[in-house]
């Protein structure tokens, strides 16, 4: 019998993963009140897109110092180790934080990742950072992102990523990826959540992601296709019954018996509260089995970004 592997949050937002208690309080220490969105969301009420989204940026502006971006990252890990696992690999928007609300340098944003990570290494935990860029913007704004972060990348940022609303073609993002590579960077993308799943083969063939986040609404020939080609898929149960909630029944077990590379992640456990343990608790309720967890456990930790 094997040694179980370590178990990794594979795909997890700092800006969507704060700690309740601490944003009610930094809410408070401004004078802002709650969105109801956000109240409603932790209560585990569904709400449609655009709610997560006011949620979500509600939370993005309590970020706006060294010592916040630390605490979130501390969020991480103690949501991490709370459910036994030993690492993450996070994404992040300093573009938004940085150059869109202009609320903190970027030097104050890497030193307040570069904290929380130290932080979270004291606790035998290890962590890597993705840089999200937003599809919808277009390669503009994806080579903007890249000029921001170029001149001072520190060396936990492993890759580069889309997010956002998948209405951009893939094929129009290459070169940007592209790019982003030789910065020495891996690729990739949020696909297949909103977007539908020629956006997730597309993202592979022409954008030469090498890993792909959700990937829900593909089907069989571009899920044979990341199973062939080994590519990694984020699939988090939680933010797909909410932001996600048409594609039913949720194809996680049709992907792994494809021989697709699943891992399950959190997204955005601090808007929509979950953790790696009512994941895994949802996979079984989509009928998976002990050795599939086991085995999406074993590839959660062989492709994680933050164990490489
Ligand atoms: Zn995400």
């Amino acid at each position: 019998m094997p040694a179980t592997s370590p178990l990794i949050d594979r795909h997890t937002h700092l800006e969507g993963a704060l700690d309740p208690a601490w944003v009610r309080k930094e809410a408070e220490a401004r004078g802002l009140a709650l969105p109801r969105s956000l109240e409603a969301l932790w209560r585990g009420e569904a709400q449609p897109f655009e709610a997560f989204i006011e949620a979500f940026l509600f939370s993005a502006q309590l970020l706006d110092s060294r010592a916040a971006i630390r605490d979130a990252v501390s969020a991480v890990a103690q949501r991490t180790l709370q459910a036994g696992g030993l690492g993450f690999d996070l994404w992040c928007s300093p573009s938004f934080l940085v150059s869109h609300l202009q609320q903190i340098s970027l030097e104050d944003f890497w030193r307040g990742l570069e904290e929380g990570l130290a932080l979270a290494e004291a606790q035998s935990l290890r962590g890597s950072v993705v840089v999200d860029a937003v599809n919808h913007f277009g390669p503009a704004h994806g080579h903007a992102v890249l000029d921001l972060i170029a001149q001072d990348l520190p060396s936990f940022v492993a890759g580069f990523s889309t997010g956002g609303l998948e209405r951009v073609p893939f094929r129009e993002w290459a070169p940007v990826f592209d790019r982003a590579r030789k910065m020495g960077l891996k690729i990739a993308a949020h696909a297949g959540e909103n977007g539908d799943g020629a956006q997730v083969r597309e993202a592979v063939l022409e954008g030469g992601v090498s890993r792909i986040v959700h990937g829900l609404r593909a089907e069989d020939a571009t899920w044979e296709l990341l199973a062939e080609r080994r590519i990694p898929v984020d699939v988090c149960p939680s933010s797909n019954a909410l932001l996600a909630a048409d594609v039913s029944p949720h194809p996680l077990p049709r992907m792994l018996a494809l021989g697709v590379r699943c891992a399950l992640g959190t997204d955005d456990p601090g808007v929509i509260p979950c953790d790696l343990r009512s994941e895994a608790k949802a996979a079984r309720a989509f009928g998976l089995q002990t050795e599939d967890l086991e085995t999406m456990r074993r590839f959660g930790a062989e492709d994680a970004w933050c164990l490489q």
